[in-house]
């Protein structure tokens, strides 16, 4: 059984400010540190729960985070960008199930730690469909264009609240509770990872009762901007509807295809500012 892990960094236990998430903040070396733990701990879950190949997508940032022999040495380690699935990159490797680890609410959470949807500078608000989605459910949605099912999210309790909103039936492990957006009431690190080994484990064992995350086709993603700019620069991209001055609209029957256009339309956005 083949077991895909995403890592981000503002779910970890601990993290609550921006200093620990940006690579030249006084809090990143602890915080990567703490990131590569959480990881190590869903591992040894993973591979006690029946798991044979394991791949960790290191998915914040510069995605370049993990410091390669800080990882348990039995996963591989899928590191730097870009990467035609982003995130979720290995899920090509035909993988069985995917962990969410140290994920984070999507914007506009109220007391969701450092809450965004992918750029927290371009992105208002993404719903594909008609329901909003953050980066949990645009993740599991292209998991399940893969037919693989999420298993198990690790977060604050917002993001935990939202995984189980859209999926249903998921594993989470809440590290920390959010309080507002920088600060939250933090598991230690060492429990934090006692109990997503444990959970990690349970997932992996039950692994045939999860199914995957599906939407019906075609899919209608709407993006609103933080700027006109932004929308003025997105419009560019032929196929996109603009629908008001910040908002822009994507239809497609393919998910993987629209993936691949929403990270166009946030380049151009985080380029037309
Ligand atoms: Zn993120």
């Amino acid at each position: 059984m083949r077991i895909l892990i995403s890592v981000d960094l503002e779910g970890i236990s601990g993290v609550v400010g921006k200093n620990q998430i940006h690579e030249e903040g006084s809090g990143f070396e602890w915080a990567r540190d703490k990131m590569a733990k959480e990881v190590n701990h869903a591992i040894e879950g993973a591979l006690e729960g029946g798991a044979r190949e394991i791949y960790v997508n290191d998915a914040h940032g510069s995605m370049k985070n993990i410091i390669p022999d800080k990882l348990h040495s039995e996963a591989f380690l899928i590191s730097g960008d870009l990467k035609e699935l982003s995130m979720v990159e290995g899920l090509q490797k035909d993988v069985h199930g995917l962990f969410l680890i140290g994920y984070h609410a999507r914007r506009g959470t109220k007391g969701g730690i450092l809450d965004h949807t992918y750029s927290g500078r371009v992105v208002s608000q993404i719903t594909i469909n008609g329901v909003e989605l953050g980066e949990t459910g645009i993740n599991a949605l292209v998991a399940g264009a893969y037919g693989v099912p999420v298993l198990l999210i690790t977060g604050d309790d917002k993001v935990c609240q939202e995984g189980i909103d859209l999926l249903g039936d998921v594993y989470t492990v809440k590290v920390k509770e959010g309080l507002s957006r920088y600060a939250a009431i933090c598991l230690h690190p060492e429990k934090a990872g006692k109990i997503i080994k444990e959970k990690a484990r349970e997932a992996v064992t039950n692994i045939n009762r999860f199914k995957p995350f599906f939407m019906d086709s075609p899919y209608e993603l709407r993006v609103e901007v933080v700027t006109s700019a932004m929308a003025d620069g997105i419009e560019m991209v032929p196929g996109i509807k603009r629908i008001n001055p910040t908002t822009l609209e994507f239809v497609h029957e393919d998910l993987i295809t629209l993936f691949k256009v929403l990270r166009v339309m946030l380049v151009m956005g985080g380029n037309s500012s």
